[in-house]
């Protein structure tokens, strides 16, 4: 009688759990070698659970690990689950998947970059991975705990957008003020100094966009369907505005 062996292919670990806020983690884990494009996701759970959520890969193109950056949804199945993994866990990983990628002649143009909430994602892999990249982030949170990892971003690239913060606009104010460069300019190197009161929907309608910029949105769909609506106001034709949309 021929004997099979079943061979069961190990699943990645996890190395760490790098909490940033009461609700928001980075989950880093082996990747093996998944091949990706910055701006990919990949879809991620527990072990042994049938439910996989997407995730857009967070880490830059050449780290030898995958990081994904993950809210806890209050009452969310998966984000609350991998929550829960500890270092040497192992996780279901498939992918890589999606479009939300540069292409190469577009790296050479003026970006923007529009983030809500984690939405930042792909961006901290776009500006890890391309070292040269000239582009401007807009990032929409509630409040100034949320500005995930910003220092991973050149601050005069970066404008957070703080829509239920107007201490946290204050005391950046109140950074800018005490940090002054030669010319009077805003501190760089202070991401507080670039904190402006409202959504990124309110600044985009103050700040004319150039129309041949790249724009690329990802976050929630309410927040892309009225930016999008304002980019092309501003003369920025529809086949140069790309999206990921969150839920
Ligand atoms: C291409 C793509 C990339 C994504 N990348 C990321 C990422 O990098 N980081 C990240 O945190 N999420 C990302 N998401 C969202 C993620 O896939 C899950 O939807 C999210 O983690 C919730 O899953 P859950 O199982 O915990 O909640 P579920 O059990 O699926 O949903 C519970 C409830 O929460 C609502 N909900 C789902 N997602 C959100 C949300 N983000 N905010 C508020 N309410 C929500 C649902 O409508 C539902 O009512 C991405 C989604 C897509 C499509």
């Amino acid at each position: 009688m021929a004997r099979t062996t079943r061979v069961t292919k190990a699943l990645p670990r996890v190395h760490e759990i790098r909490n940033l806020t009461e609700s928001t983690y980075v989950l880093r884990f082996d990747r093996r070698d998944l091949e990706f494009e910055p701006g990919q996701y990949v879809s991620v759970g527990v072990k042994g659970d049938i439910d996989m959520r997407e995730y857009s890969i967070y880490s830059p193109v050449d780290a030898d690990f995958l990081e994904i950056l993950v809210k806890e949804i209050d009452g969310g199945h998966v984000s609350r689950r991998l929550r829960r993994v500890r270092p040497g866990d192992e996780v279901e990983v498939d992918g890589p998947f999606g479009f939300f990628t540069i292409d190469e002649p577009d790296r050479r143009r003026p970006l923007l970059f529009i983030a809500t909430g984690t939405g930042i994602s792909p961006f901290h892999c776009f500006a890890g991975s391309y070292s040269d990249l000239d582009f401007r982030l807009l990032h929409g949170v509630r409040t100034a705990g949320e500005r995930y990892d910003h220092d991973a971003f050149p601050s005069d690239r970066l404008t957070t957008c703080l829509s239920r913060d107007p201490q946290g606009v204050a005391a950046a104010a109140h950074v800018a003020r005490a940090e002054p460069v030669a010319d009077g300019r805003a501190a760089v190197g202070s991401a507080d100094s670039s904190a402006v009161a409202g959504r990124v929907t309110d600044y985009l309608r103050e700040h004319p966009v150039d129309p041949g910029t790249r724009c690329y949105l990802c976050g929630n769909c309410d927040m892309i369907y009225e930016a999008f609506d304002i980019l092309k106001g501003h003369g920025v034709a529809p086949e140069h505005l790309y999206a990921e949309v969150y839920f």
